[in-house]
């Protein structure tokens, strides 16, 4: 069974290629999808707000409340407030240090091709540029942390639908997350929503009919073995694709990442051989080769 984590991100502060190689090596991932780095937040938030966050954003009712909780996280220059320190978020996050990652381990990592259109006064020229890199399969939007709408992205998802690229897209709350009309007005483009369809969950997942390119990726503490398995029975296995967040969370014993524990997830869930052959690594092969 080929394994491909397809959402992982290039942190060399906490997880360098190496370090990564030897972990895949030891739980049995044969691939992982790299996302450049875009903040120097190292510690994941507590579980205990992880999971009240997850029960408040699974109700349309009160997910304005984790809207209004995240907001009160942004600063108005646009970094993270948490704990009352500053982090950084990084406007352009550097596509360069994939690459460098995929040409010294080809066959190991694959890459997401990161733009911010807030901040790129040319994502499109950005796109061209690193698109032919062997390796960069995709691209990566992030309107939650990036704080755009999703308005701003027609122009780069009108591209990737011509090119035939997928995006995986960590959706924000309200018009930062506005996949209704991105699935209308680019039916052919393949879209994978970061997290299970976060913030929206449940309420994304019920409309997988109405969108048949729509996907999500089952990564992250965001998540936790009960909302996959809910994720899994929404969806589909179709539409799952195995993903981590490495190397945020999920910590071993010695405080490095622990590779096995979001792999367990999808090892339990209770879905035939072949699903999960699926969901481990064959949607997404399929997805990159369309
Ligand atoms: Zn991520």
């Amino acid at each position: 069974m080929t394994v491909i984590d397809s959402h992982a991100h290039f942190e060399p502060r906490l997880l360098d290629a190496d370090a990564a190689v030897r972990k895949m090596d030891e739980v049995g991932v044969d691939q992982v999808v790299l996302i450049p780095s875009m903040n120097g937040l190292f510690e994941a938030p507590p579980d205990a707000l992880l999971s009240a966050m997850r029960t408040v954003m699974r109700r349309r009712a009160t997910r304005g409340i984790a809207e209004a909780v995240h907001r009160a996280t942004l600063t108005r220059s646009g970094d993270l407030r948490l704990g009352g320190k500053v982090i950084p978020i990084y406007p352009l996050p550097d596509n360069g240090a994939v690459a460098q990652v995929l040409a010294a381990h080809p066959g190991r990592f694959l890459g997401w091709i990161f733009l911010n259109p807030k901040h790129d006064p040319a994502p499109l020229e950005t796109l061209e540029r690193w698109r032919h890199v062997p390796g960069f399969i995709g691209v990566k939007l992030h309107p939650h942390w990036h704080d755009y709408r999703t308005a701003l992205l027609h122009p780069i998802l009108a591209r990737c639908q011509e090119l035939r690229l997928p995006v995986l897209i960590h959706l924000g709350f309200g018009k930062r997350g506005d996949f209704r009309t991105l699935g209308e007005r680019f039916p052919k483009l393949t879209v994978i929503a970061a997290h299970a369809g976060f913030p929206f969950f449940d309420d994304l997942w019920a409309l997988k009919h109405r969108y048949p390119n729509l996907h999500v990726d089952l990564s992250s503490p965001y998540l936790d073995e009960a909302l996959v398995r809910d994720c899994v029975a929404a969806m589909g296995p179709e539409r799952c694709l195995y993903g981590t967040d490495a190397p945020y969370g999920f910590e071993d014993a010695s405080h490095s990442y622990d590779y096995g524990e979001s792999k367990g997830w999808v090892e339990r869930l209770p879905v035939t051989t072949a699903e999960r052959e699926r969901i481990f690594g064959l949607n997404f092969a399929e997805l990159i080769s369309r």
